[in-house]
């Protein structure tokens, strides 16, 4: 990355039926000029889904088993040794006991099972060298990201309260283990530095393949709070941007407008005018275009690392307010804040507004969706000044007189 092979291929696949799901993996892969293109046969390869939390399969938080089932019989048909790993969301425990439960309840071991591949059980990480980083020259990673010959990325297409959409160039942050995530929210916390290290880590582990779950995905106040939502695709590709690229048009974005893409183009890691070739399917066949997006997508708009208007983009941003009512004072959240601004009171989650970085950590691990993200007064009064401006902004000049 950036890749010479900027062309992404997407296939239909209406649902998680197994041999659906292997049959559109394939074509994906094929349609890409075949497995021999990215894996050696022989090679030990990293699957990594997305594994944000511990949760069912059907919640569209995490890539679905029978994506993951597909992917590793494929690499070991192809003569592979394979081990599906990854670690969750920030704050969790990178312990073995940990990794067990996270697997066992997202499906990760019956498709390590029905695959015949390894399940990622090593909690230890080592350091891996970034000379190429803009923001980051060293990280600590899962050793299972550390070993592998080669690293496939499964990830899933979902919307993000922060990033505005979580694809294949997010996803690589699971390789971090447990509190390094939320570390990087305290040392990054502005959006460009963010986006700049999940390029910097792209860079790092340079993954052989991606391969994206849009069969369902998530909308709304995605990558844990939002709703499950058919899209009814495979895709896959050598460069994580392109394929963000041509999976945010079918979630209805446009490319631009995610600023982990606007850094990788300012960067030089995107195709050239954002411009990609789609192979298989013709994108508009699959495009839901009232898909749902974060409440906090707007907030990027304003564009990333607006310095002068620092003060009113705070004021602006969401907060993430508890819901005494939901909460059950489990302490996800304030183990995963960077700022150690979450306190559990009497049983509740607290937070202190005035150390928030609005990273919204604490929404993405909280999973009884009792963190709610919500304006201030002024903040409301600015998101209505500003939803004005770009309604008049969509009106041809002739209407906007
Ligand atoms: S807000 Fe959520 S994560 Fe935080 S203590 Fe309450 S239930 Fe647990
Ligand atoms: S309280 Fe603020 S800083 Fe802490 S995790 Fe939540 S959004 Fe991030």
């Amino acid at each position: 990355m950036p890749s010479d092979d900027d062309r992404v291929s997407l296939v239909r696949c209406e649902d998680y039926a197994p041999e659906q799901v292997a049959a559109a993996v394939r074509r994906a892969v094929d349609l890409l000029g075949g497995l021999d293109r990215f894996i050696s046969p022989g090679q030990r390869v990293l699957v990594k889904p997305n594994l944000l939390q511990p949760v069912a399969p059907d919640e569209c938080v995490t890539t679905h088993p029978e994506m993951v089932t597909a992917v590793a019989r494929m690499l070991r048909d192809h003569g592979c040794e394979v081990v599906i790993a990854d670690s969750a969301g920030g704050g969790t425990p990178y312990t073995e006991a940990r990794l067990r439960k996270l697997y066992d309840i997202t499906g990760m071991s019956g498709a390590a099972e029905a695959a015949g591949a390894e399940l990622g059980l090593d909690a230890t990480y080592r350091e891996v060298a970034c000379p190429e980083g803009r923001v980051i020259k060293r990280f600590q990673v899962i050793t299972p990201a550390a070993e592998a010959d080669a690293i496939v990325v499964v990830s899933k297409a979902k919307t993000h309260v922060l990033t505005a959409m979580t694809g294949a160039t997010k996803c690589i942050f699971g390789v971090l283990p447990g509190m390094e995530k939320p570390s990087f929210h305290g040392r990054l916390p502005d959006l460009e530095g963010f986006c700049d290290m999940l390029l910097d880590l792209n860079l790092a582990m340079r993954p052989e393949l991606q391969i994206m779950d849009a069969v369902m995905g998530m909308e709304g106040d995605g990558p844990s709070g939002g709703e499950p939502r058919r899209i009814g695709a495979v895709l896959a590709a050598a460069d994580p941007v392109a394929l963000d690229i041509v999976a945010a048009g079918l979630m209805g974005f446009r490319a631009e407008d995610l600023p982990t893409i606007r850094r990788a183009a300012e960067r030089g890691m995107a195709p050239d005018g954002l411009r990609v070739k789609v192979v298989g399917e013709e994108p508009g066949s699959l495009t839901v275009t009232d898909f749902k997006h974060s409440s906090s997508t707007a907030a990027s708009k304003l564009g990333v690392g607006a310095p002068v208007l620092g003060r009113l983009l705070r004021a602006y941003a969401l907060r993430p307010v508890v819901s005494k009512e939901r909460c059950n004072g489990c302490g996800r959240c304030a183990r995963s804040c960077p700022r150690e601004t979450i306190r559990v009171v009497r049983g509740k989650a607290r937070i202190s507004h005035g150390r928030c970085i609005r990273c919204y950590c604490c929404h993405e691990m909280c999973e009884n969706r009792a963190i709610e993200l919500r304006r201030s007064t002024g903040g409301r009064f600015i998101a209505r000044i500003m939803e004005g401006r770009n309604a008049r902004s969509d009106l041809s000049p002739d209407e906007q007189s």
